[in-house]
């Protein structure tokens, strides 16, 4: 695949966020692996109307190319990138990650407004969302645009020693974040969290969720 064909890709996955309700205003961002760089969504832009011109392309490895402008940092060509760049360059530290989608969707971000367990933001109710996210990590709040959120939810998406690597995390009070291989399978994975919280909201204090046998069952089952 050519990069306008990536672009192309890009966009249409921005308008089916915008379509399903995911973003609002100029919330939300999301990028694209290619080669050596990413294309990601620009500032202050509904992703409803994005054009092929209006998308930013970055370098991956900031060490020989950020120049110390801030938001031009690393940019390649015109451009001003979503805010929350820093976050998206720091999840394709990890080699498999293709696609980065963060968005405020209605009900995984009222639930990121809840006290919830930073361990496991949501109990999980569906085979879908046990098979495709499962035990979902919540960042404490940070500033969007920050270092510090970039950091935090870099190191959960790449793990470590003891815990390996998530492919997405609950952003309090904000929205959420999932990476994955392709365009499909990072917007499986932000559906899956969506109707899951729209599930733990409508359930309240009644829901019986998966066990943790019956979860086990389901791996690699999908
Ligand atoms: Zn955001």
């Amino acid at each position: 695949m050519d990069t306008s064909e990536r672009i192309l890709e890009l966009i249409e996955l921005c308008r089916r966020a915008y379509d399903k309700g995911f973003v609002s205003g100029s919330g939300g961002n999301i990028s694209l692996k290619d080669g050596g760089d990413m294309l990601i969504t620009p500032t202050g832009r509904n992703l409803g109307v994005l054009a092929e011109r209006d998308i930013v392309r970055m370098r991956l490895s900031r060490k020989r190319n950020v120049t110390g402008r801030d938001k031009g940092a690393a940019v390649i060509g015109s451009g001003v990138p979503s805010q929350e760049w820093r976050m998206h360059l720091r999840c394709y530290e990890r080699a498999d990650v293709v696609c980065v989608v963060h968005v405020h969707s209605p009900h995984a971000s009222a639930v990121s407004c809840l006290d919830i367990d930073p361990d496991c933001g949501m109990p999980v109710y569906t085979p879908g969302y046990s098979v495709r996210v499962g035990r979902l990590p919540v960042v404490p709040y940070f500033r969007p645009g920050s270092a510090e959120l970039a950091s935090a939810v870099g190191d959960l998406i790449a793990g470590g020693a003891t815990a390996p690597g998530r492919n997405s995390v609950l952003l309090a009070n904000h929205g959420l974040l999932c990476v994955g291989a392709g365009i499909e399978q990072a917007m499986n994975i932000a559906e899956e969290i969506e109707e899951n919280a729209r599930l733990f909201l409508l359930l309240g204090d009644r829901g019986r969720p998966l066990s943790e046998t019956q979860q086990a069952e389901l791996a690699g089952k999908y």
